[in-house]
């Protein structure tokens, strides 16, 4: 499949249904592939975004895009958070009859790997594979719900030999793995796509820089993109060094439970079309206390709908940022998504537009004086 392609039809699909894809980055950014450790078309996109806002932009050692922002050099340190790679595979080895063995990276359950689509990014452009399972006519009547185990999962790309695979196909191992998953618009308010964890929160990033470029400020705002976060917040470790922060807005997905009941006992607690959900607790982090309610102050003033959202199975990058220097207080916000780490997650674009708004209105009122009464407590 042809990037360019998938691409172009996902922006024409958008454009016909909502006025999200007249500026929009999201289509674009959730089609490009970038699994852990393999960020740099993601890179490249984002840098050409945040090109028009930004003064000085800079690729750390560990490949984390660093951003600092145009206008005001004076006031307290805002740095935004979101994280550039999304969950996918490796290539590890190829069988002796051309078939390819992958090493997962990040946490993609088994119920959701095998009869996928995936694209195998080659140096001579993406190839499409897929995970094949066992058909039903061969599987015996009691072993008909059962599932291999998540290392059993291997590519069928074609290929009828591993010398095939190596040299037709210039596949060899190293080489990244990700779902074949269009950006598709599914009504007037949501749309399909994969990678949204963490596409939404780099879009949404790009899209607040771009709303305040005109705007006095009273901080010195900083973004930064990250490597690695789906592999245990690896690319986030390093962020402080180069942004020593006084606040972090960390902008992730939040986990929506709003359909039928499958597997899982929480149900409708966070929802789509309800708003951007504040993190008030997750495995990695608990937000700084003040900056909760002085956010949660804000939204409220400004009549923009929350939700609080804890998870326990869930971690994020801005852990890594207020364990950082002497700490920093630091919140994750997220846009609720259905789906997380599958194939594709379906998101709602009023969630999306109101997140842009709360985070716009922090950057832009973060003074120092907030500052100072945040960390005073
Ligand atoms: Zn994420």
């Amino acid at each position: 499949m042809n990037k360019l392609n998938i691409l172009t039809t996902g922006l024409m699909l958008l454009s016909a249904t909502s006025a999200i894809a007249d500026n929009h980055s999201l289509a674009k950014l959730t089609d490009l592939a970038g699994a852990s450790g393999f960020e740099k078309s993601v890179r490249d996109a984002v840098k050409q975004q945040w090109q028009q806002s930004m003064s000085r932009i800079t690729v750390d050692g560990m490949g984390n895009l660093i951003g600092q922002s145009k206008g005001n050099q004076k006031g307290p340190n805002i740095l935004l958070m979101a994280h550039m790679d999304e969950v996918g595979y490796m290539i590890e080895s190829i069988t002796s009859d051309g078939f390819i063995k992958v090493i997962p990276l990040g946490g993609i359950p088994s119920s959701v790997i095998f009869a996928q689509r995936w694209m195998i990014s080659t140096p001579n452009g993406p190839i499409l594979a897929y995970s094949g399972m066992d058909s039903t006519h061969l599987i015996d009547e009691t072993k008909k719900n059962q599932l291999p185990s998540g290392t059993a999962i291997f590519l069928d790309i074609g290929a009828e030999t591993k010398e095939q695979v190596e040299t037709k196909f210039n596949v060899r191992p190293g080489l990244q793995v990700t779902p074949a998953s269009q950006f598709s618009p599914l009504s007037e308010n949501r749309f399909l796509a994969k990678a949204l964890d963490d596409r939404l929160g780099l879009a949404l990033i790009g899209d607040v820089l771009d709303s305040i470029k005109n705007q006095n400020r009273p901080n010195q705002l900083y973004a930064a993109a990250t490597v690695q976060e789906e592999v245990g917040l690896r690319g986030a470790s390093t962020v402080y060094q180069s942004t020593h922060p006084d606040i972090t807005i960390n902008v992730e997905v939040g986990i929506a439970d709003d359909y039928p009941a499958l597997i899982a006992k929480r149900k409708g607690r966070i929802a789509l079309g309800k708003g951007p959900t504040l993190f008030v607790y997750d495995r990695s982090m608990i937000p700084h206390q003040e900056l909760l309610s002085w956010i949660l102050d804000l939204a409220k003033r400004n009549n923009i709908q929350v939700q609080l959202e804890s998870e326990i199975g869930y971690g994020q990058d801005g852990s890594k940022v207020q364990g950082s220097g002497s700490g920093v207080p630091s919140i994750n916000i997220g846009v609720p998504i259905r789906y997380a780490h599958q194939q594709a997650g379906v998101f709602d674009k009023r969630d999306y537009e109101q997140a842009v708004k709360l985070v716009s209105l922090i950057v832009t009122h973060l003074n120092q004086q907030a500052v100072e009464q945040i960390k005073a407590g």
